[in-house]
């Protein structure tokens, strides 16, 4: 792993921010006697197995492994599943939370007027503390769509926190701000992405958008360097179809620019024939029902997108969601296709749990490393207790409809990303909380202060 740097780890001390764990331990771990949810389909479910990690992967997956070399975390009564995966996020906007106030500041117009003000540092402690929350909830990869891009000093702080908080991740590398005039530093990007490793934690991708004015062919130029340039270097591109979804979508197919290296981002009211186009190219779909109810792309029937085979569910910003909770969008993925439908039956909870870990991982690029349970993978796990007022009363059966419905962030008791333990018995294990949450108080309060009025 190549970042931090010496310098970084002194600046994140002096923030109060934790250096990075190691990228991939290589003392064995040993989580024991779970109900293990695979969600690989050629195994399914283990009612009482143990997964064997060694050098950051999962070596084995059944019951009683010997490993008497190995760290024994006891997951007795709970249930072991992969990492949830978050497919879009916007990481940096987590110290703008509790400022979009509907009618007395919509989303966009308080995000655009606060993000300006925001320093690397600002940004650094933004999308770490913001990542830390996502791994508390068994988040353990993100997609970042990191937008706010102001310098190349905005541009690597991102990158360093995303590396420090200990995710996984995609740093999806965009503008200076959600308009389209400015263009994304490429020249930068490529630089960054020549120090990327293959097998790196946190890989790079583009941020893209497209013309606003759709007949403007300089800014179509200017935005096909910069996805070419993106392709050029191996790296995934992601797009927000999500204002006018008719005719972005329908540029994007005329210009014959789906591919598998694209995913769109909200696509809520694609029609069919955009879906079977997408689907074609072997593209993918971000939904992230919360904010796409929070600002009015959705509701977000899940049941619509059957088509198109690579799709994840996302976050889109822990501030804009109130939370980075994967729980509550199951929950509320789940609510609103019975709701749609007004049919209880049609909601299938173990689809839903797919779609927040192998589908989103495949989304992402990453269904290789990431996703499922399945020996050869790195190891990113949760382990859900079911020892809670909340999660009990469970007398047995499928558990999905008990994680999608009563489970939430507080009762994840241990999270491993890469191989690293990053939660344990209920707490980050690197985290100093009060530096931290101080460290994002002053910084949203310094934004609030620097940034322009209403
Ligand atoms: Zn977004």
């Amino acid at each position: 792993m190549r970042f931090p740097t010496m310098p970084l780890v002194a600046t994140l001390l002096a923030l109060g921010l934790p250096a990075a764990p190691a990228s991939a331990d290589d003392g064995a771990l040993l989580i024991r006697n779970g109900h293990v949810l695979t969600m690989d389909p050629g195994t399914g479910d283990l009612a009482r197995a143990d997964v064997l990690v060694r050098g950051g992967r999962i070596v084995a997956v059944g019951p009683d492994l010997d490993a008497d070399d190995a760290r024994v975390i006891d997951a007795e009564g709970a249930y072991v599943l992969p990492g949830f995966v978050d497919t879009h996020s916007h990481l940096y906007t987590t110290t703008m939370r509790g400022q979009f106030r509907n009618a007395d500041g919509e989303y966009f117009d308080t995000a655009e007027r606060l993000a300006p003000s925001m320093t690397p540092d600002d940004v650094r402690i933004a999308m770490h503390v913001g990542a830390l929350e996502l791994l508390d909830g068994g988040i353990t990869t993100t997609g970042d769509f990191f937008d706010n891009v102001r310098t190349p000093a905005h541009g690597e702080a991102g990158l360093q926190a995303l590396d420090a908080a200990g995710i996984r991740a995609v740093l999806f590398y965009g503008g200076p701000d959600k308009s389209t005039r400015h263009p994304i530093d490429v020249a930068h990007l490529t630089q960054l992405a020549a120090t990327r490793d293959e097998d790196a934690r946190v890989q790079l991708g583009l941020a893209w958008r497209l013309p606003r004015d759709r007949s403007d062919e300089a800014n179509w130029a200017m935005r096909m360097h910069e996805r070419d340039t993106a392709r050029a270097l191996g790296l995934p591109v992601q797009v927000h179809v999500s204002v006018e979804p008719g005719p972005i979508f329908d540029a994007l197919i005329a210009r014959n620019l789906l591919s598998p290296d694209l995913s769109l981002v909200h696509a809520t009211d694609a029609t069919a024939t955009q879906l079977q186009a997408l689907e074609k190219a072997g593209g993918a779909l971000s939904l992230t029902p919360i904010s796409e109810h929070r600002v009015c792309y959705g509701p977000t029937r899940i049941d619509h997108f059957a088509a198109v085979h690579r799709q994840g569910l996302g976050i889109d910003g822990n501030a804009l969601a109130g939370r980075g909770d994967m729980f509550a969008t199951l929950r509320l993925a789940a609510l609103t296709w019975s709701g749609e439908a007004r049919d209880e039956t049609v909601v299938d909870p173990r689809a839903l749990l797919e779609l927040a870990t192998r589908r989103g991982a495949d989304a992402l690029g990453l269904g290789d490393v990431t996703g499922t349970l399945t020996p050869g993978k790195r190891a990113d796990l949760q382990v859900i207790a079911a020892d809670t007022l909340q999660m009990a009363g469970f007398g047995g059966g499928d558990p999905a409809a008990l994680l999608v419905y009563s489970a939430s962030p507080a009762d994840v008791r241990t999270v491993v990303v890469d191989g690293v333990v990053v939660k344990h018995h209920g707490a980050l294990v690197e985290a100093d909380l009060p530096q931290l949450r101080d460290a994002a108080r002053r910084s949203a309060q310094g934004l609030l202060q620097r940034a322009p009025a209403r």
